[in-house]
């Protein structure tokens, strides 16, 4: 068996034969699509020889004055550490993917600001179980077959018939919303702080917004030991980056049972980074080794809008594809080296292209899952070039 890296679940149990077997839709394709669409090594657009892109990558990270590292959140926790020596040596900025997606819940997680639990303890004991701005459906879709709602085991041997209670929060009836029927229950809301403050009203004995759900779900949770709340990127930019009645909720909340918080909803290994970087420097993301400190300026697409940086080195990622026009428009006037297994839009304008491996199919190494697990990713087969050899021999050369 294999691991699958195309999200934060890292399902260990994949079995690829002739067919991929236990993998959703997205993991299976990643096995099957793995030959497909690789990149190629290239200099300025021209295919050359690995060791002279190699070299040409050593050459413009050297010259360079006002270096970014980003992305990392698809490449092991051995490679991450190789591109954070790096930064540091450079006095770069780094920075990924969870500074737009989930790191200030991983950050609140690693502060010890809120109650945290693996997913391995939500399997055996979870009853309330709150998705809250994501859809678990389509962004993490063995997560509820998994670990949360269908699974029977330990204390909840009765499964989703009985012994769980789902609750959806969304602004639309998503896909995940569709399954909240028997024991379960959809809150569809405009302002994430109108369903908080309307918990807050109801633990405090006031009758609030939102009140005859929120009044059957907090007697629910009052029924078990152990409840839990998925947060995703719904919820995130519901709340505007501003923790403090959510917090306040989760706390009010564990006065009357045992509420547990854990981030839904991101890319491999991003938790790794946010974990090295924490251990690090204290922050999780949007760090300048040159400053020495953490800063929203730092973000990797600020540091593009303000001109900050004369060359980025982009490790699995796609800033091209995903990031606002307008960042994309200026991402492109710079120098760029893209180490990826896959020649993406990035790669496509990129000034060096560096073809590397994909996690848990030619490479391995050690991945950290949404709730702080790490995993031990065997690949399928041993590829040529991984992306901790690529980091290794260009911090060897600059
Ligand atoms: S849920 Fe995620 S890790 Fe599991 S098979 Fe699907 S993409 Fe891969």
């Amino acid at each position: 068996m294999v691991t699958c890296a195309g999200c934060s679940c890292l399902c260990t149990d994949i079995v690829v034969k002739d067919k991929v077997f236990n993998a959703c839709r997205r993991g299976a394709s990643i096995f099957r699509n793995a030959e497909n669409n690789k990149a190629k090594p290239k200099v300025d657009g021209k295919e050359v020889d690995f060791d002279t892109a190699l070299n040409k990558a050593i050459e413009l990270i050297s010259n360079s004055k006002n270096l970014a590292v980003y992305g990392l959140d698809t490449v092991p926790l051995e490679a991450q550490e190789l591109a954070i020596k790096l930064a540091e040596k450079k006095e770069a900025f780094i920075d990924d993917n969870s500074s737009f997606c989930l790191g200030d819940f991983v950050e609140m997680i690693l502060k010890k600001e809120i109650p945290t639990t693996t997913l391995d303890e939500v399997k055996k004991n979870a009853y309330v179980i709150f998705y809250w701005g994501t859809d678990p459906y389509n962004s993490l879709s063995r997560h509820l077959s998994l670990y949360t709602y269908y699974p029977r085991a330990g204390k909840r041997q009765r499964g989703y018939e009985e012994d769980r209670f789902l609750v959806v929060v969304d602004v639309r009836k998503s896909h995940t919303a569709k399954l909240a029927k028997k024991n379960a229950r959809f809150i569809q809301v405009n302002n994430d702080l109108e369903l908080i403050d309307g918990f807050i009203s109801a633990l405090d004995g006031k009758a609030g917004n939102y009140f005859k759900d929120v009044s059957r779900i907090i007697s629910e949770m009052k029924r078990a030991d152990f409840n839990v709340i998925f947060g995703g990127l719904g919820l995130k930019y519901g709340l505007n980056s501003d923790y403090s009645r959510f917090l306040e909720m989760v706390n009010k909340m564990n006065e009357i049972s045992n509420v547990y918080f854990l981030p839904a909803g991101f890319h491999a290994n991003m938790r790794g980074f946010n974990e090295l970087m924490f251990e690090k420097t204290g922050f999780v993301n949007r760090y300048s080794f040159r400053e020495g400190k953490a800063s929203k300026d730092f973000e990797f697409k600020n540091l593009i809008l303000n001109d900050e940086i004369d060359t980025a080195l982009i490790i699995g990622t796609d800033p091209l594809n995903s990031l606002p026009f307008e960042v994309a428009r200026k991402l492109s006037k710079i120098k760029k080296i893209v180490i990826d297994p896959k020649n993406t839009f990035t790669a496509r304008t990129a000034d060096v292209v560096l073809p590397s491996a994909i996690t848990g199919y030619d490479q391995g190494g050690t991945m950290v899952r949404s709730d702080g697990v790490r995993i031990e990713v065997e690949p399928l087969k041993e590829g040529d070039v991984s992306d901790i050899s690529i980091l290794k021999r260009i911090l060897e050369g600059i």
